[in-house]
């Protein structure tokens, strides 16, 4: 052919400085864009060949070469798809990429350096190549018979040379002549690095080849080179029909993506094509029991094309606690995320994920419950998360929410309220620390009744959501409030008058011996004889309290200091005695050294003793028992 030469018809000369500042913050990107460009080419080839309008013989082998040379400094993408005629080099390189490219600049340069976005990603495609290059050259022969092959190169000016090219065979070749910046792209290392990170599940086969190898490099190093492997799985998992899938299957792709080593709990296979395209696994991870904090990761794809992690305009925010691949082609992922959100197709997709969830779970809980139950302590996190952020997926789970109680058993909160409503109705009593609380947990067991577990950190969030959505519920710690139940109702013959005056009797000599005026002091006929007293702490006041410890700067801790009560039980043999010796002149001593024990083996069970408390705790243990010899 003639050769030419023209200007880039484009208005903004200083595109290339724009490009370049613009996409900096993910230079490897252009690796990806210009092998998905190869990946296209072949597909578009492909297409064209079934429908009988391209000539392709039978044993053609598809693939994507990467090639780097050190000496050269140079970067080859070469493909063997569909290639382009002069006329369409001019019409997809010279002309169209840079309209599109002026537009889209100037239509969102506001949101230039948000960082880690998708604008960049896509959609300048091929001018990626200018981040990292001086000059970048295009070889390329198309499938149309008696096609020229055309060569174009550019210097990242915006003035291009067209001329003839000797390339005999079919498709692309894209040379980067790298700028002395990016001469960390020439390693191999690196390279593999990046296609591994962006084109890991792209469906035509990509192998990377060093062009110009070093020969004093080990006969090893070549055979662990492995050269006729790709470097991609063109087949991915996501895009298999579940039906053909095995466990074994869906366990390896989880740990080869993820790299956990532990299995995953579960998992749900998306696969939709209609109304949109939606397609990938979304796994439940086994959590680090020692953090108890999840971490997920959901990868998301365009057409097997890596796009980016954790795109929450696209997946329900809950559900980045899973692990998981999403491959949607009918996103336009080439906008802006503030474009995505308003993206109907967007919200369509995330409402058809979560309920996709939603129904999994409702399935395992109805068929499997006993293992359903096994994964609670794994999932709730990531299911309370969901219904707090997302009242669709309330709806759609909250009847298989779960609460194991202090017998081990797991029950519903329809199952527990309808289980104790003659005890006391619409109350649910719970534990948050086992241990601390397990004074509490057997007064409770020996009384018959039932409390529930309620440990992870997002339940004191979660009882207050459920107290919203359940009208009428309420959630109390187990140490909040004596139920009557714990009460001895036998003694229905006691003498109030009596009472009272024990209460003033205690009262006052607790005030006394715990030189504390403002102590509120109760007594009551526990069932439990053998706990001389508990402290109670109102639920409100505690959630007060909690919620002043996270916002430490409004000082309202003086506020409810006080509000913690002292229960005396009388029926149990220590208050019996100091109340009868309490006048007694010669047992004063012993009387405060019980007291004072009583005083803080309660406040044991109801939050931890702090230092000084505590050391005092231990001397007068050590002097009650010398008491004892
Ligand atoms: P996009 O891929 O989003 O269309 P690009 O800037 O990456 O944008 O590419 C612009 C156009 O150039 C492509 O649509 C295609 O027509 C052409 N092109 C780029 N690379 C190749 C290639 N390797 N083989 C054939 N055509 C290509
Ligand atoms: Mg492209």
């Amino acid at each position: 052919m003639n050769e030419e030469k023209g200007n880039i018809s484009i208005h903004t000369q200083n595109i290339f400085p724009i490009i370049k500042k613009w996409l900096y913050s993910d230079r490897d990107i252009f690796v990806r864009e210009l092998i998905s460009n190869g990946c296209d080419a072949i597909s578009k080839l492909n297409r064209l060949a079934a429908i009988g309008e391209a000539k392709v013989s039978d044993d053609t082998k598809y693939s994507v070469k990467v090639k780097f040379n050190k000496d050269k400094k140079t970067l080859k993408f070469i493909d063997n798809g569909i290639g382009m005629t002069s006329e369409e080099v001019k019409k997809y390189i010279n002309q169209v990429a840079f309209s599109g490219a002026e537009d889209f600049i100037a239509k969102y340069k506001d949101k230039m350096d948000e960082s880690n976005q998708i604008i960049g990603h896509f959609g300048l495609g091929f001018y990626s190549a200018f981040m990292v290059s001086d000059t970048v050259e295009i070889e390329t022969l198309s499938y149309i018979d008696g096609s020229e092959a055309v060569k174009w190169i550019c210097s990242g000016g915006t003035e291009y040379e067209m001329s003839g090219s000797d390339k005999s065979e079919r498709g692309t070749t894209i040379t980067l002549y790298l700028n002395e910046e990016s001469a960390e792209f020439l390693n191999e290392y690196k390279l593999r690095e990046i296609i591994q990170k962006h084109c890991s599940f792209l469906p035509i086969e990509i192998y990377l080849e060093d062009e110009n190898p070093k020969e004093d490099e080990s006969a090893k190093d070549k055979e662990n080179k492995n050269e006729d492997k790709p470097l991609n799985d063109i087949h991915p998992l996501w895009m298999k029909n579940p039906k053909e899938c095995t466990e074994e299957e869906y366990k390896q792709f989880y740990k080869d993506v993820f790299h956990d080593f532990k299995d995953p709990l579960f998992w749900i296979h998306l696969n939709v094509d209609y109304p949109f395209n939606l397609k990938g696994i979304l796994y439940f991870p086994k959590l680090d029991h020692e953090l108890n904090t999840i971490e997920g990761q959901i990868k998301l794809y365009n057409n097997q094309v890596f796009v980016a992690d954790n795109i929450k305009e696209v997946i329900p925010e809950f559900l980045m606690l899973l692990k998981g691949v999403i491959d949607c082609a009918d996103l336009p992922l080439n906008v802006s995320r503030s474009f995505l959100q308003n993206d109907r197709n967007v919200t369509k997709i995330s409402k058809h994920i979560s309920k996709k969830v939603a129904d999994k779970l409702t399935e395992l809980y109805k068929k499997e419950r006993e293992t359903y139950n096994n994964f609670w302590n794994d999932i709730n996190m990531f299911i309370k998360y969901g219904c707090m952020k997302e009242e669709d997926f309330y709806d759609k789970v909250k009847d298989i929410i779960i609460f194991k109680n202090t017998e081990g058993v797991y029950v519903t909160l329809k199952e527990y309220l309808e289980a104790n409503k003659e005890k006391h109705e619409n109350k649910v009593f719970y534990v948050d620390n086992e241990k601390q609380q397990s004074q509490y947990i057997r007064m409770f067991k020996e009384n018959g009744l039932e409390a529930i577990i309620l440990d992870s950190k997002i339940d004191s969030h979660f009882i207050n959501f459920l107290e919203m959505k359940e009208s009428g519920v309420k959630f109390n710690r187990i140490d909040s409030d004596i139920s009557d139940t714990l009460k001895d109702t036998d003694s229905k013959d006691e003498n109030k008058e009596e009472i009272e005056k024990e209460t003033k009797t205690l009262e006052d000599l607790f005030k006394n011996i715990l030189n504390n005026d403002k102590i509120k002091v109760d007594v009551e006929s526990l069932k439990s004889q053998d706990i001389p007293a508990v402290i109670l702490l109102s639920e409100e006041s505690r959630r007060m309290q909690q919620m002043n410890s996270m916002f430490p700067g409004m000082d309202t801790a003086s506020m409810f200091q006080n509000e913690e009560t002292l229960v005396l039980n009388r029926k149990n043999n220590l208050v019996k005695a100091i109340l009868s010796k309490n006048n007694d002149e010669s047992k004063k001593e012993d009387i405060k050294l019980i007291g004072e024990h009583i005083y803080d083996l309660a406040m044991m069970s109801h939050k931890q003793l702090d230092g000084e408390a505590m050391a005092k705790f231990i001397s007068r243990s050590n002097r009650i028992l010398t008491k004892l010899i």
